[in-house]
């Protein structure tokens, strides 16, 4: 029997160099697969699942205007390689069987769905895994934020954040031994100790919505579906 799950609905927030596996650079189709395979196993469980991956793996808007490009320029080019990987991410999870919609917050219809906000809820409905691609559609902003913006539009009882570990910690655990993991933590000291959970003004949008953000560990092999059914470590930003 399937454990039980108490939520049905839930944003899983990835960097885009989550994808990039040890190249350093771009999408590595085995580790998407693995991502998906980790999805996979909580879509089983029957719940309704919201992506937002990033763009970091291709382009970083802030790193175009540091090299002389216009800001917003160089954050639509940020925006599009946000869109790659969720194509990418598609394919993986539609080679597993599940139905998977690209939506961008920029149209392109030829590439993927425009945003709709009912049409993606319907989507959802019908277990159809939902990738929102193009952040929010504006320069100036970042995947966090295009995250707990459709995590609020969706309804989503929390941001799952993938990240390299398994929670936030006081300090750098891959630098300092004896970092210390918070079981919870308020938005607000996120944003007073800038303990790098998400940028600013996504946090102040989850605060302002209550809207907890998880946070734990994608490279453990079971770990989103661990948490889901109630098991293993993690941060709660609450
Ligand atoms: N971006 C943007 N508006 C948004 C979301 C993203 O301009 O609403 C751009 C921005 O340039 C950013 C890039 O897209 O640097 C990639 O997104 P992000 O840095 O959030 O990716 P991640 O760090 O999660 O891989």
């Amino acid at each position: 029997a399937a454990p039980s799950v108490k939520y049905k609905r839930v944003m899983l927030k990835i960097s885009g160099e989550a994808l990039m596996g040890d190249q350093g650079y771009g999408l590595h189709p085995p580790t998407v697969a693995r991502i998906a395979r980790e999805v996979k196993s909580v879509h089983d469980m029957g719940v309704e699942i919201c992506m937002v991956i990033g763009g970091g793996n291709i382009f970083r808007g802030l790193a175009g205007s540091a090299q002389g490009m216009e800001r917003t320029t160089a954050d639509y080019m940020g925006m599009l390689a946000t869109v790659m990987n969720a194509l990418g991410m598609q394919a993986q999870l539609e080679a597993l069987g599940i139905h998977t919609r690209v939506i961008s917050a920029i149209p392109m219809d030829q590439v993927c769905e425009p945003y709709i906000r009912r049409r993606a809820v319907r989507h959802l409905e019908k277990k159809r895994i939902c990738v929102f691609a193009a952040g929010t559609g504006n320069p100036y902003f970042t995947t966090d934020t295009a995250a707990t913006l459709r995590a609020n539009e969706m309804n989503c009882e929390a941001i799952f954040k993938g990240t390299k570990v398994d929670g936030v910690y006081d300090k750098d655990p891959k630098k300092f031994a004896d970092a210390k993991r918070y079981d919870t933590v308020s938005y607000d000291e996120c944003l007073q100790k800038n303990l790098g959970v998400m940028d600013a003004s996504a946090i102040a949008l989850a605060r302002d919505n209550a809207l907890p953000i998880i946070v734990f560990s994608l490279d453990e092999p079971g770990g989103f579906r661990g948490i889901l059914a109630g098991q293993g470590t993690y941060t709660r930003v609450q």
